[in-house]
């Protein structure tokens, strides 16, 4: 879907959904920093710029240890999308299909870890629990990434709020 389309679909500016898209990364981010990941090699990044907005936020490589925080991790992005849109008063049936198809990928790589009901339960409590806490950093950080597209491990634990 390129970037124009999928802006129009939430009724959003192109700028509004690099926003958005921008929340989605630092949700990833920012719940599995605060599962204690070692996230020193991770760039969030969102590719594309005008044509598509696509991010990502993972390390390269997790190790076994991190599974569990991979997977608050991976819910992360979801969740940061609904904060944000029932914090606008625009949340609705629409967008939030909307978000979970944006989030399907998250959801598969989720299913690969072979997560039981209560892993599942357990990282989406944790991870909207880490995000509320942490909301101000995802503020503050959104419209920086959302300008530059990219945004270091340094950078993103600089941002106060933490
Ligand atoms: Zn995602």
């Amino acid at each position: 879907m390129s970037e124009r389309i999928a802006a129009e679909s939430y009724g959003f500016t192109r700028d509004q959904y690099r926003l958005y898209v921008a929340i989605h990364e630092l949700g990833h981010a920012v719940a599995g920093i605060s599962e204690g990941y070692d996230y020193r090699k991770v760039t969030v990044r969102l590719d594309g710029g005008h044509s598509r907005t696509r991010g990502s936020a993972y390390p390269s490589w997790w190790g076994k240890k991190e599974r569990i925080p991979q997977l608050v991790s991976l819910h992360g992005g979801f969740i940061a999308n609904e904060i944000y849109l029932k914090r606008n008063g625009l949340w609705d049936p629409r967008r939030k299909e909307l978000a979970q198809g944006n989030a399907r990928s998250d959801y598969s790589a989720a299913d690969n870890l072979k997560p039981s009901r209560r892993e599942t339960e357990d990282a989406i409590f944790k991870a909207r629990r880490h995000l509320e806490r942490h909301w101000t950093v995802i503020d503050y950080a959104a419209p920086e990434l959302a300008k530059k597209g990219q945004m270091s491990f340094r950078q993103l634990r600089s941002v106060p709020g933490w």
